[in-house]
């Protein structure tokens, strides 16, 4: 039923967006990437995903930038014939406590992980209504539903992502678009390999303990979540089955925010 269809997924050059693209390549879906990274080495990513049996183009609309975004959707359509699934997806982490927070962190935060949605919502929902289905899937977190201290643009961001799905499955409901969001707890990638680093210097702490006491402590399973299962999520939620399930957060972390 997803084959054939076109997903455009952002911030899939690296770690679950591009877990993403390839999951969602073996399901018959044609992929628009979307990311940074060197030329040479997304052209091999794209040749893999391409190499599932799919299409796959990549544009490298930076998601701060909302006309770049604009054009990311106008050539998803004109490449692809259209576009039937969004997975706003794109995110940059800073860890630093509140009133040492560089301004410039918290608005690229606030544009990338929050305002780039919106932009890209409003750019491919005339097009789903056009073709009458569509799914948006938001990539958001854990910490879309609890804090954690040092992180107040990425909690505000997050937060902000579930009141931006939840308004836009409302206003969407009728026209065969559901909106939802996946809120994953830490998933081993590049962005928290990242945050280990700046964690320890943040609480003067070892990297090591920053994985047990700190990453962990809050996953009850004292696992890390994987980039297959949050892909298969979002599939899960691509399907007809989930034609209900809009508007809603969905937690795979562990049990941490149950706790
Ligand atoms: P990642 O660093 O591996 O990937 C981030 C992607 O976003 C990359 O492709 C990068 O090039 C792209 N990107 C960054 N800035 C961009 C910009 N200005 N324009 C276009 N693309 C840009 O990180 P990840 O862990 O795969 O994170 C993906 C999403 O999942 C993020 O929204 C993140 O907040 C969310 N998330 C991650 C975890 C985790 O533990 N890894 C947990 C919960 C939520």
């Amino acid at each position: 039923m997803l084959k054939g269809k076109t997903a455009v997924i952002t911030g899939s050059t690296s770690g679950i967006g591009l877990g993403m693209a390839q999951a969602f390549a073996d399901a018959g879906i044609n992929i628009v990437m979307n990311g940074f990274g060197k030329p040479e080495e997304i052209e091999v990513l794209r040749k893999e995903i391409e190499g599932r049996g799919v299409k796959a183009h990549y544009v490298g609309a930076d998601m701060t930038k909302p006309e770049q975004i604009k054009a990311m959707i106008d050539e998803a359509v004109a490449v692809m014939g259209g576009v039937d699934i969004v997975v706003n997806n794109a995110g940059i982490q800073f860890v630093s406590p509140v009133d040492e927070f560089p301004p410039e962190k918290w608005d690229a935060i606030i544009g990338i992980n929050l305002s780039a949605g919106f932009h890209v919502v409003r750019a491919a929902v005339p097009v789903m209504k056009a073709r009458g289905w569509g799914r948006v899937i938001n990539i958001a977190s854990a910490h879309a539903l609890v804090a954690s201290p040092y992180k107040s643009a990425y909690v505000a961001a997050k937060h902000g992502v579930l009141g931006f799905t939840k308004s836009v499955a409302l206003e969407v409901a009728q026209n065969n678009i559901t909106c939802n969001a996946i809120c994953p707890g830490y998933v081993w990638t590049a962005l928290v390999e990242g945050q280990v680093k700046d964690t320890a210097k943040a609480r003067g702490i070892s990297e090591d303990e920053v994985i047990k006491n700190v990453l962990l402590a809050a996953q009850w399973t004292k696992k890390f979540v994987t980039v297959e299962q949050v892909a298969g999520t979002a599939l899960f939620l691509c399907s007809d089955i989930a034609q209900n399930i809009t508007g809603a957060a969905i937690p795979i972390d562990g049990g941490w925010t149950a706790a």
